[in-house]
């Protein structure tokens, strides 16, 4: 008697990032392998990807796999949400955040086979939400929601990260400090700052670096950083950096933030400021709220993952 082969369910974001042929790669792919029964899903509109995921759920398939960029993925996770089925990633646009995050490989055959392998590692990760709306890595309020909205608005395709550092810079220029009342598990906190990330991973999509330590998706807790200021000098030396292939966090950049840890989050604001989540922009709002949905989605990791250590840019500072 013959095995059954495990089902895949493959959601794939076509017009994600610059890889034009990821779709004939994908499956061409999934034509060659023995192991597994599988089906491709192509998205055409926003929802798709979740309303793919939730089928895919109800008809009770093994592993869901999403190709595209973080808003594919929060999508796909958000179809996922308290379900046992684990989603595998493959990183396929300009900014893939959550999979650098878990150490999935960039190389889309890599993420295919991990995807596939056997021994791969299924961890549980929490999920956030703001506004009855959910994210994977953070809902940015402010400079944060501008600078990743305008990219994404932009020629996003094209000009990959760099879009993203150009609209940061651009973005700077206007940006005035807003006071935010912060109440956090029923503590109340005021700041002023340019930005308020309520963070599920606080990861830049820079391996191994992060915005603050002791950040971690599964531990049931959001992390907000109010960033008070930055300078353009932090930006482009940050980028800099990063073009170089060196792992920037060895320095200060000259950023101060505060940071702190809870399970509820509100905020309200003085002005009203874009509000974002995974980088679209989602209203311009006084006031949000948020929580956490803690050990909601499984995904699947390389089995080294879990010992990697971890840098992270606050290390020579004074994080309160
Ligand atoms: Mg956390």
């Amino acid at each position: 008697m013959t095995a059954k082969r495990p089902r895949i369910c493959v959601i794939v974001n076509p017009v994600s990032g610059v890889q034009r042929t990821a779709l004939d790669d994908i499956t061409n792919y999934f034509a060659a392998q023995q192991t597994h029964e599988y089906e491709i899903c192509v998205t055409e509109r926003g929802g798709d990807a979740r309303r793919f995921a939730q089928q895919a759920v109800a008809r009770q398939v093994d592993v869901v796999a999403a190709y595209g960029g973080d808003g594919t993925m929060m999508e796909v996770a958000e179809g996922l949400r308290e379900s046992s089925v684990p989603m595998a990633f493959l990183p396929g646009g300009t900014a893939n955040v959550m999979a650098i995050e878990l150490g999935i490989p960039t190389d889309l055959s890599a993420a295919l086979d991990l995807a596939l392998n056997p021994t791969h590692q299924v961890r549980v990760i929490d999920i956030g939400c703001v506004d009855n709306q959910y994210f994977l890595l953070r809902s940015g309020l402010g400079y944060e929601a501008e600078f990743s909205a305008g990219a994404a608005r932009g020629a996003k395709s094209k000009s990959g990260r760099l879009a993203y550092v150009m609209n940061a810079i651009r973005k700077l220029r206007d940006m005035r400090p807003v006071r935010y009342v912060i109440t956090i598990d029923g503590e109340i906190h005021v700041q002023r700052g340019i930005t308020c990330m309520i963070c599920n991973s606080t990861s830049i999509g820079v391996p191994n670096l992060r915005l603050v330590s002791a950040s971690d998706v599964s531990d049931g807790l959001l992390d907000v950083i109010v960033i008070h200021n930055v300078r353009p000098g932090t930006i482009i030396g940050l980028v800099i950096d990063i073009l170089r292939g060196i792992l920037p966090g060895a320095k200060s950049r000259g950023t101060q933030n505060t940071h702190w840890q809870g399970r509820e989050v509100t905020v309200t604001m003085n002005r009203r400021q874009l509000v974002a989540r995974d980088g679209e922009p989602l209203k311009r709002a006084k006031r949000i709220s948020a929580h956490i949905v803690p050990q909601a989605l499984r995904v699947i990791v390389p089995a080294t993952t879990l010992e990697t250590s971890v840098e992270h840019l606050d290390r020579d500072q004074a994080a309160v």
